[in-house]
């Protein structure tokens, strides 16, 4: 099946500001691709200039087959949108503004099933100001959905919502895939991204500095593993330090942590030490790196001026695909 989205050497760039710098990602039919970036990296433009909001500078845009800089209108019909805040005239009820939505679409499904979808029924005749952030996203997502579009872009579905909304939220877009739509989020949620996405492109300064599933890059990361160890007595810190491997080591009283990237050399010689000074282990814990390890490890890497091979980090696609906002 052909990739659902194909970005190539994307460019887009605001007066002085190079927003984006040539970033290119495949997304697979029937995916959850999580575009993942800090503040100001460049994931809200590419995912604008993907649904037509803004004209690239530069580079290929396929979306669901078309050239999505020649038919941005065509590409419309076919994609759902939810942007990072959906603002709607005070007084429209989400029945209403399903009907108006729908209406701009030739194939439309029926408020009514969205709003059931969408655990809004109740509140279908209620106005928009007085829906809570957790309902004004589920209306969002209504409206994504309204089109029964194949690929649905999700700007930041979870920022501000509570715990439980957030669960809702997440059932709700693993609900998509299961249904067979293709999902693009993007997300500061590093755990959300990790549990969601089959792959996800980490974007900075407006490249990607890494593509994969999530725990491809976990695996294939220098990040990391930390580790906890509380013995009796204490190992002394500067003994603890001579260990192969032992990095970052904190030491208060009984309890050391450290990491070590090395942890079967590292524990190995641990044991060792650990019977020949004949101290009792108490705790011993060892925690892989997580997605927030390798995140946190690229971003500050690459940190301004990315070399020429950031893209190193790229894992090959899985055979499988994603958002919101204004469908127009
Ligand atoms: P965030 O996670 O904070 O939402 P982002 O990764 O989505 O950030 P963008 O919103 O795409 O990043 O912004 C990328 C860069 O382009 C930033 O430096 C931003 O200040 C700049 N930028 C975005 N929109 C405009 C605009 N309309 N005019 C000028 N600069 C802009």
């Amino acid at each position: 099946m052909p990739a659902k989205v194909i970005v190539r050497n994307l460019s887009k760039r605001y007066g002085g500001v190079e927003a984006v710098r040539g970033v290119s990602f495949e997304i697979e039919a029937g995916e959850i691709f999580g575009l993942l970036g800090p503040n100001g990296a460049g994931k809200t433009t590419t995912l604008e200039c993907l649904v037509g909001l803004r004209e690239a500078d530069a580079g290929e845009l396929k979306v669901c087959g078309l050239d999505a800089r020649k038919h941005p209108q065509e590409v419309k019909q076919r994609i759902g949108v939810a942007l990072q805040s959906t603002a709607l005239q005070d007084k429209i009820t989400p029945r209403e503004a399903l009907k108006l939505f729908g209406s701009f679409y030739r194939e439309h499904a029926e408020p009514a099933a969205l709003l059931a979808r969408f655990a809004l029924t109740e509140k279908a005749d209620a106005r928009f100001d007085t829906l809570s952030g957790g309902q004004r996203q589920r209306l969002a997502l209504a409206l994504a959905f309204v089109n029964t579009p194949e690929l649905v872009l999700l700007d930041e579905p979870t920022t501000g919502l509570d715990p439980q909304a957030r669960r809702e939220l997440h059932a709700e877009i693993l609900q998509m895939k299961r249904d067979g739509h293709t999902v693009l989020l993007t997300t500061h949620y590093l755990d959300e991204a990790e549990q969601l996405c089959d792959r996800i492109a980490i974007i900075d300064h407006g490249r990607v500095i890494a593509t994969g599933a999530p725990h491809e890059l976990i695996a294939r990361s220098s990040a990391s593993q930390s580790v906890t160890l509380v013995t009796i007595p204490a190992v002394g810190a500067e003994r603890l330090a001579r260990v192969p491997g032992v990095n970052e080591l904190r030491c208060d009283g009984a309890t050391a942590r450290f990491r070590t990237e090395r942890p079967t050399e590292t524990l190995a010689a641990l044991a060792a030490l650990l019977a020949e000074q004949r101290v009792e282990l108490v705790e011993l814990q060892v925690k892989k790196a997580s997605l927030e390890d390798v995140f946190v490890g690229l971003t500050k890497r690459a940190d301004g001026v990315t070399s020429p091979g950031a893209e190193q980090a790229s894992v090959a696609p899985k055979a499988s695909a994603g958002s919101r906002g204004s469908p127009r």
